[in-house]
């Protein structure tokens, strides 16, 4: 309860951005928060104990922030998901669809395999699209999902219930 309303206190709403009638969900107060940061940490770790997770996913840009540091202090790997053409290893690549066309993320092909228990995370889970293309990833290296860690869940966008076939009974957790 406290560690919640602490971390909620250190989100900003900046109206407008990136678009008119977007209100953007920004976590800088909280990064730059040592406490605040601290305490999302141990969470996630505490979610990566929980659900089993032997290696942790990281969605670009701000998964990487927050996954890193759970990875860490969870004693297990931490693996970056990328948007396509910025790994050099040859890689597994998913498309899926944006609100305008479409976008693709990629991983190491090496990275994941039979044994892994992954844990996707991220800061803010919006239509769930992302997530979404990241289980498939996921799947298709041959590894298990543990589940999807979020800061933020944008209920209204309902990605939750975008997500949940591809979840397949895995837990997604919103702090
Ligand atoms: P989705 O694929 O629609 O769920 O979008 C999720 C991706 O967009 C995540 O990687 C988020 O980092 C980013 N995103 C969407 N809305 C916000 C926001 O309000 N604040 C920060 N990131 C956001």
């Amino acid at each position: 309860r406290d560690d919640r309303d602490l971390l909620l206190s250190r989100i900003r709403d900046v109206a407008d951005y990136p678009k008119p009638g977007v209100m953007f969900k920004d976590i800088t107060p909280l990064l730059a928060d040592p406490e605040a940061f601290s305490a999302l940490t141990d969470a996630l770790a505490a979610l990566c104990e929980k659900h089993g997770a032997t290696k942790v996913v990281g969605l670009e840009a701000r998964g990487f922030i927050l996954a890193a540091p759970a990875a860490v202090r969870a004693g297990v790997g931490f693996i970056p998901v990328r948007k396509a053409g910025k790994l050099p290893g040859a890689t597994l690549g998913q498309a899926y669809e944006l609100e305008y066309g479409t976008a693709e993320i990629e991983v190491h092909a090496e990275d994941l395999g039979a044994g892994d228990r992954v844990l996707v995370i991220d800061d803010v889970l919006a239509t769930g699209g992302t997530a979404e293309a990241s289980l498939e990833l996921i799947r298709r290296a041959g590894a298990q999902v543990a589940g999807v860690a979020v800061l933020l869940e944008l209920g209204f966008l309902e990605g939750r219930s975008r997500l949940e076939p591809s979840l397949d009974g895995a837990p997604l957790e919103a702090l």
